[in-house]
């Protein structure tokens, strides 16, 4: 099968030249020609099978013209080793918990099987392949645990110096092996610029392949649709179910949107935002307007230009009406956020995340919901992770997975740069 870029539906790449570009040359995202649709039979049929053989059905659906059956069950068996809970709130109310990978949140799936795949894609050249990533804390360390020990791939991880928390700091810094932590004296936005100019840089692309893994890659998003089957197979209803997801940059909402073009019976969508509400301004007044993001406690969705908008547009053929249609979207200061976690946690014992708290209070908020429906909201990262928040609500410590004190107990190792882009250049050019 061919990907499009939704800047050009004429600019087409197979599955590996979109996976290893990333981003189209023309800024365009790519977006699969055709999505294949389920049969009734089989999306039934998910409701006596696992996470894992749910998603490997998914997977040989969408991947199956390009890589070998052996090779697609490989990737994600290898990938989801981990399972994506749905845990009951109150009645007709339950989460999707995707915080039960290496790093506690759902970009693990992502980030595990894109490693898997360009790890196939890049196997056999005679050169290593180098990944370079910015990041702001979480993206990175979902990418470096995924590429973490992947034949054939180094990872090269930007952060700015004192600009990550100190745990995101540990599970970026204290991998090693393939992984490196470059500690960059500067901001977020100059990582990403010398990141972006390192692309550039033909001195460096002609010596070194360089690829991005960043969140609009095809390889990322494609497989975060197997959750949301997961979502109705555990559920006890045989039929529709609203779905909230809380959003930053928009790449599990569309997984979601995809996972409905394949046959998933999705009532309607429901998008939680905290206040960086760019798309619920979009749909209710029909106007994107991109502005810069506003730091809030949830903080994995503080985005003011979300990238993947570009593939909503697409999806619904930039229809304003069939978008609207389709979703409904609710966003949420910090006190609001807060006081969910607080309010959840002492009338069900159930405890959120401030991203977790958007999805549902979204939820509960869209009152259009008929009863006898059953609502999922997905739970994108574990409470542990934000315990200062969380703890302060609540007023009682949290439990810290095993996972996050294995990484605050190791030693960091990371090797500082300016942020100057030939001091960067320089680093590369002698590796
Ligand atoms: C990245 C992230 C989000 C936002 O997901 P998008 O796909 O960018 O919309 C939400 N919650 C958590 C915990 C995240 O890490």
């Amino acid at each position: 099968m061919n990907y499009y870029s939704t800047e050009d539906r004429q600019l087409r790449r197979t599955l590996k030249e979109a996976v290893l570009e990333g981003l189209a040359p023309d800024g365009g995202l790519f977006m699969p020609e055709s999505i294949p649709s389920l049969p009734k039979a089989q999306i039934q049929s998910f409701k006596s099978k696992t996470f894992l053989e749910i998603a490997r059905e998914i997977a040989l659906s969408l991947f199956h013209e390009d890589l070998p059956e052996s090779e697609i069950m490989n990737i994600t068996d290898s990938a989801i080793n981990f399972d994506t809970p749905l845990v009951k709130v109150e009645e007709g109310i339950y989460t999707l918990e995707l915080f039960h990978g290496p790093t506690l949140a759902f970009k693990d799936v992502g980030a595990r099987f894109m490693a898997r795949m360009m790890g196939h894609f890049t196997r056999g050249l005679a050169q290593e392949v180098n990944v370079l990533v910015a990041t702001s804390g979480d993206t990175g360390s979902a990418v470096a645990s995924g590429f973490w020990n992947v034949e054939g791939i180094q990872v090269y991880i930007l952060y700015p110096s004192g600009g990550v928390s100190q745990l995101q700091e540990k599970q970026l810094t204290t991998l090693r092996g393939n992984i490196t932590a470059l500690e960059v004296s500067g901001t977020f936005d100059d990582c990403q610029r010398m990141v972006k100019s390192a692309f550039l840089d033909q001195d460096l692309t002609e010596k070194l392949i360089l690829t991005s893994a960043n969140s609009i890659n095809l390889a990322r998003l494609l497989p975060q649709s197997f959750y949301y089957f997961n979502a109705w197979a555990r559920l006890p209803e045989n039929h529709e179910f609203y779905v909230s997801v809380p959003s930053g940059n928009f790449g599990n909402l569309t997984a979601g949107l995809i996972a409905g073009k394949m046959g998933l019976p999705v009532k309607h969508y429901i998008v939680a935002t905290n206040v960086n509400d760019v798309v619920p301004e979009y749909l209710e007044t029909g106007k994107f307007r991109p502005r810069p993001s506003i730091p809030t406690i949830a903080n994995a969705m503080d985005v003011g230009n979300p990238s993947n908008f570009a593939r909503i547009l697409d999806l619904y053929g930039h229809s304003h009406d069939a978008i609207t249609a389709a979703m409904s979207a609710y966003s949420y200061n910090d006190d609001e956020l807060r006081s969910t976690i607080g309010e959840v946690y002492l009338r069900t014992g159930y405890l959120l995340d401030p991203h977790g708290a958007a999805g549902y209070r979204a939820l509960m908020a869209h009152t259009p919901r008929e009863k006898g429906i059953p609502g999922v909201f997905l739970e994108t990262a574990h409470p542990g992770k934000f315990s200062l928040t969380v703890e302060e609500v609540i007023q009682s410590t949290v439990e810290i997975p095993e996972q996050l004190q294995e990484a605050s107990s190791k030693k960091k190792s990371s090797i500082g740069l300016t942020a100057d882009f030939p001091d960067f250049k320089e680093y590369l050019l002698h590796l």
